[in-house]
């Protein structure tokens, strides 16, 4: 068995939770409220987890990397979630260089992975989703083409995530005009675009700002040269390979969900139990306690549904179903954790001190990225249910 599927049997995961909160613990709400007011990256933040090797967890020990399990890899991003820290900032490190794992040549594994393990180099840009073609990825427009030893690439991607604080971007692109192809989802290319040497040079990058802290970008290329060798893989079967990585970003996705869930949770029921109005702590009323127990046992399922997927992952069983499920019911707990977590605190939810508000909005974006609900219950109607294909 490969060491990154190795069976979670061998980690301490009890110990690696408590290593992750301990880290944690030094980013205490203040740390991501300035962030958040300045619409800041967590440059400190993220360089701690890189040094604790905690963003290398699903690199194989032989390119430098922890060679963890999936299950332990989500019970990182569990942990960082539930201690209220902001894991989006970095969680691409975690998951991206999957696609060069499993599709890169030795010579790519070689050159690439132990930077990206050692956290030399960072690989936290993902350039998917265009601006005109949406969760239709097999209609993006941004083309690739070959001129000798170089693919010049042009085109747009938006909702390019961390690009400013990423070196590498591993892009997809059209290689063979849609009309050339048979199969649709044949024609795209996945490229590693170094971009320390492309900025100025065919790339630009322009930040969004959004409701969250993000740090998400649009990127533009204008006959951006990057070299053949860096095509992942054979020319043409890049969606493929795109999708092989999307399952265990679901699942570490819906990990990060839950712990959120588990955040939301434990603040609303410490605020209940201080909260005194009319005598008696909120908490005491029904009508307070209800909606929390509800979360917490929404919470519980959803979280057995991310073990499912964890598990079926590192057998190196099919786990699309259940990685979807997982990441469409965590969204779901965090959410609704975040609305009861809101309700509970009244207006004093509102208020940016008690870090409610923040947590809110950053838990809101699962229900619509990496992939938005209704394409996810759209795949398990189709794939799983066997329902006539609607797009
Ligand atoms: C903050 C942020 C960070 C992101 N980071 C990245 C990143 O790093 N890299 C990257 O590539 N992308 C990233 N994304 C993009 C994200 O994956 C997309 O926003 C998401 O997949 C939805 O695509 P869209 O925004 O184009 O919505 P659209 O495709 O325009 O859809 C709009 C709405 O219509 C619904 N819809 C569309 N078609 C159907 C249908 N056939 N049936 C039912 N409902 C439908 C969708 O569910 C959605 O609710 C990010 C997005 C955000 C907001």
């Amino acid at each position: 068995m490969a060491q990154a599927e190795r069976s979670a049997a061998n980690e301490d995961l009890a110990q690696i939770r408590e290593s992750v909160r301990a880290l944690c613990a030094k980013f205490p709400g203040e740390y991501w409220r300035a962030l958040d007011r300045e619409r800041a990256y967590p440059t400190e933040f993220v360089a701690a987890l890189t040094q604790a090797g905690f963003l290398a967890a699903l690199i194989p020990e032989e390119y430098g990397g922890s060679g963890l399990s999936m299950t332990a890899a989500a019970a990182i991003m569990e942990e960082i979630q539930a201690s209220g820290c902001n894991g989006a900032a970095c969680h691409a490190q975690m998951y991206t260089m999957g696609t060069l794992l499993r599709h890169g040549s030795a010579a790519q594994k070689a050159r690439w992975l132990p930077a990206i393990a050692s956290g030399e180099l960072r690989l936290q840009a993902f350039g998917v989703t265009e601006p005109t073609s949406g969760s239709d990825t097999l209609n993006l427009r941004t083309t690739a083409v070959r001129e000798g030893d170089h693919y010049v690439i042009n085109g747009q991607k938006i909702w390019t995530s961390r690009a400013e604080h990423s070196d590498l971007l591993l892009l997809l692109a059209r290689t063979t005009p849609r009309e050339a192809v048979t199969r649709r989802s044949d024609g795209l290319s996945v490229f590693l675009v170094d971009m320390r040497l492309a900025q100025g040079t065919g790339i630009s990058i322009s930040p969004i700002r959004t409701m969250m802290n993000h740090a998400t970008t649009e990127l533009f290329f204008d006959d951006l040269r990057v070299p053949a060798e860096n095509l992942i893989g054979e020319e043409g079967q890049g969606f493929r390979y795109i999708l092989s990585g999307m399952n265990a970003e679901r699942i570490l996705i819906a990990a990060e969900c839950i712990g959120d869930a588990k955040w939301f949770i434990a603040k609303a029921t410490g605020y209940a139990k201080e909260r005194i109005v009319f005598g008696r702590p909120i908490g005491q009323n029904q009508g307070v306690q209800f909606p929390i127990a509800r979360a917490y046992a929404q919470m519980r399922a959803a979280e057995l549904m991310v073990g499912a997927a964890a598990a079926l992952y590192e057998a190196g069983r099919e786990c699309g179903a259940e990685a979807n499920m997982a990441k469409l019911l965590a969204a779901d707990a965090s959410w609704a954790a975040a609305d009861m977590c809101l309700q509970t605190h009244g207006g004093f939810g509102f208020a940016e001190e008690f870090d409610v508000e923040r947590k809110f909005r950053e838990t809101r974006l699962y229900q619509t990225a990496p992939i938005s609900t209704n394409l996810i219950l759209s795949y398990l109607a189709e794939h799983v249910l066997g329902l006539p294909r609607s797009y």
